[in-house]
């Protein structure tokens, strides 16, 4: 799992709730799907 804004690795069991925590803090511009592709269902 890599933020791919600002290529920040998580662990594999980082939960998707995280992953739109870090979206929203770090880059809150950007769509939390622009960072996280995975996320996308
Ligand atoms: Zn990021």
């Amino acid at each position: 799992m890599q933020c791919k804004v600002c290529m920040q690795t998580f662990m594999c069991t980082t939960s998707e709730v995280k992953c739109r925590e870090h979206a929203e803090a770090k880059h809150p511009k950007s769509d939390v799907y622009a960072c996280f592709p995975n996320l996308k269902k």
